[in-house]
This record gives C-alpha cells, structure tokens and sequence, in this order.
C-alpha cells in the first residue's frame, strides 16, 4: 500500500458493518471475518499466514505469548477424564499446566522414552506432547518414530518446535499434528516481543480458534503481529550466525577441563546428533554444559565472573544469556527433572564469538584454580 515497505498495522480493535445483518452473518463467520480483534485482526492474519507457510502447516493462530498458545492447544484436545502422555523433558510451565488441569479431571504421566510408554498409557490417553531437542538437556527426540507410535496408539501429538525455529525442523512434515512455538525467543528476536503459536491442519486449529483463543483471551495485538512480521524477514540470516557462533562456543566448552559435558545437538559428539541431522536442517544456539562441580556456590561464582552473559531466562535475542537451573529453580523440582547441579544454560547471542569464548575461557579459568 502506497509503496510502504512494511505492511500497514491495523491497529482497529472493532470493525464496521452497514447493516446489523452484516454484522449478524459476521459474527457468525467470525473465524472468516472481521469483527472484533480477540478473535481476528488483518496483522495477526498475516503474521499467521507466513508462519503456516514457513512451518509447512495448513493454518496458524497467534497468542499473546507461548504459554497461551500452548494452554489453549492442550484444553481444546482434552476433556475430563483424558490422559496426556508427556514425552521427555518439557517447559516447566507446560508442566505446571498439566498440573493444574487435575482438578478438571486431566491427569498425565512423563516418560523417559517409549521404552517406557506403553505400560504409561490407559485407554484414557488422548495426547502426546514433546519437544526436541528437550528442555535444558537437549536431547533429541526421532520426531517419525514418535508420531507412528502415536499414530498406532491412536494419540495425538503436540510438539514445541520453538528450539528449532519453523526455520530449521519442520515436524508437521514428520507426522505432527500441531506444533506450538513460543514466538518471544528467535522469532521474535530482539527480546522486545512476548508471543506464541499453534500450526496444523484446519480441522484442529479451527475449534481451537472459535474456542479457546476467543475465551481464554490470549489474543496477540497487531503490534506483536508487526514484530512477528519483521522478525521472520531477518530469521535466515539471524539463525546462520547463530547456529555459526554457539557451535564454535560449543566446541571451545567441550574441550575445557573444567566442563563435564556440553548438550549440543549440533556436535558429532552429541548421542542424538546423527538424528537431528536427519530431521533439522539447522541448529540454534540455545545448549546446556555441565560444570565439574557440586557446589551452588562455585556455580553462582562462575555466572558472576561472566562479563558479555547476562544472567536472563529467556533466550533466542541479541544479547548472551546464562542460567543455573540450581540456583534459580527450587530444589526438589531441580532434583526430580534430574538436573545436575552444574548445569549451565547458555544462549548465545550475535556478538563476536571470540569476545563470547574469551569470557566464558576466563570465568572458567577462576574455576580450576
Ligand atoms: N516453550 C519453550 C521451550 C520455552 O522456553 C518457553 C519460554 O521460555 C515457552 C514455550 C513459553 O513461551 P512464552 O514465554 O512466550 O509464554
């Protein structure tokens, strides 16, 4: 429009009609239509629409944040009485939330793998949900054989793909039925932006749409639409150095005397690399990396030392992040999701790798002394 580079916000909360029976047949169709911005708006739509291309998926609806897209996709799938499987180590909130659907009647059960899934279902089991690579471990999930076991089982399956980017692993393609994203990390990209994500086929976004996303009230505003819009023009060249800067911060750590291990799907050294080959076609640079230590205090200290890592939770933006699961998660949670101590989460941001390497050699360096 008018030549303008960037599409117009719409920033309307309502829409008009000439006629009270238009506005009738809209609000009828209101899935379709214009109405009133918790349920459509022109910029969340386009928003909505690149992603569903860029994740291969037949339709998106965008959330005011992660956590809603992914509370709004699990209760529109079960009812009381359903079972949902939890594959893996998943978001601590995505947890909580299953949690708290108990006093509705959902119950759920974690396994480690499917080795241990099917003595872990009942003919309650609607749903499987899983991420890969999994929360603060980052292991890598066979997204193919996870959904024709789902699939055999009769399960729906429910992935986070926001590690990944729709970028990088397109699971829709694996045999997924939805995928959720949490919009605020890479696709966002300049830590400014909180949103979310559902993608999949029409019949289970549309009853999700005319539902949970109307009454729940978790509707993104066109300006976070905005944001998702320019996020995704830079997401190919912001993901490249990405991927570029934690490998090589990844190599220097694995190295390192004062490291245990460093959870990288992206090093040949890591158990799931050869999948994760197989199924994405690009690494982030969100991973893990245990300290050679069993003191909170000797964690803390290190996380101290660092000068370009910013002590954060969130991740995917410009800027490094560094977190410890010990010091900043209650501890009887920490032990149950069997996080070591020295677990150290990184993200790494787009500033030069060597200032990265250099800060991370010299808080190390305090270490081992
Ligand atoms: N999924 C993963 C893997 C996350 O790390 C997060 C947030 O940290 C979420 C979902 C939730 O996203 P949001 O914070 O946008 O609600």
């Amino acid at each position: 429009m008018l030549g303008a580079v960037n599409p117009p916000v719409f920033e309307n909360s309502v829409f008009t009609f000439a006629t009270a029976e238009e506005l009738g047949e809209a609000v009828r169709n209101e899935d379709e239509r214009y109405v009133y911005w918790r349920g459509t708006n022109p910029t969340v739509d386009l928003a909505q629409r690149k992603l569903a291309a860029l994740e291969r998926g037949e339709r998106a609806k965008c959330f005011a944040s992660g956590m809603g897209a992914i509370s709004a996709t699990i209760s529109s799938l079960v009812s009381a009485g359903d079972h949902v499987l939890v594959l893996g180590a998943v978001y601590g909130p995505t947890t909580q939330f299953l949690r708290y659907l108990e006093k509705f009647g959902v119950t759920h059960t974690h396994v480690r793998d499917l080795g241990e899934g099917d003595s872990a279902i009942t003919a309650s089991t609607r749903l499987l949900y899983f991420e890969s690579p999994s929360y603060m471990a980052y292991a890598v999930v066979d997204i193919a054989e996870v959904t024709g076991w789902a699939r055999e089982r009769g399960l729906v399956t429910v992935m986070d793909n926001t590690w990944s980017t729709p970028l990088f692993q397109k699971p829709l393609t694996m045999g997924v039925d939805l995928v959720v994203h949490s919009l605020s990390k890479y696709v966002g990209g300049h830590s400014d932006l909180v949103g979310g994500v559902v993608i999949g086929p029409e019949r289970l976004i549309r009853p999700l749409a005319l539902t949970e996303y109307q009454l729940y009230g978790a509707a993104m505003s066109p300006h976070d639409a905005a944001k998702v819009i320019k996020g995704l023009r830079t997401l190919p060249v912001r993901m490249a150095a990405h991927q570029e800067r934690g490998l090589a911060v990844a190599a220097f750590l694995q190295d390192h005397p004062a490291v245990r291990s460093v959870n990288h799907p992206g090093l040949p050294s890591h158990p799931g690399h050869a999948i994760a080959l197989r199924q994405m076609s690009g690494f982030s640079s969100l991973f893990s990396l245990e300290l050679d230590t069993e003191s909170r205090p000797e964690v803390g200290a290190f996380l101290a030392r660092l000068r370009h890592f910013r002590i954060g939770v969130s991740w995917g933006g410009f800027e490094s992040l560094v977190n410890a699961p010990a010091l900043s998660t209650e501890e009887s949670v920490r032990a149950t999701m069997g996080i070591p101590v020295g677990l150290v989460r990184l993200s790494v941001g787009l500033e030069p790798a060597e200032i990265l390497i250099k800060d991370l050699g010299l808080a190390l360096e305090g270490m081992s002394a």
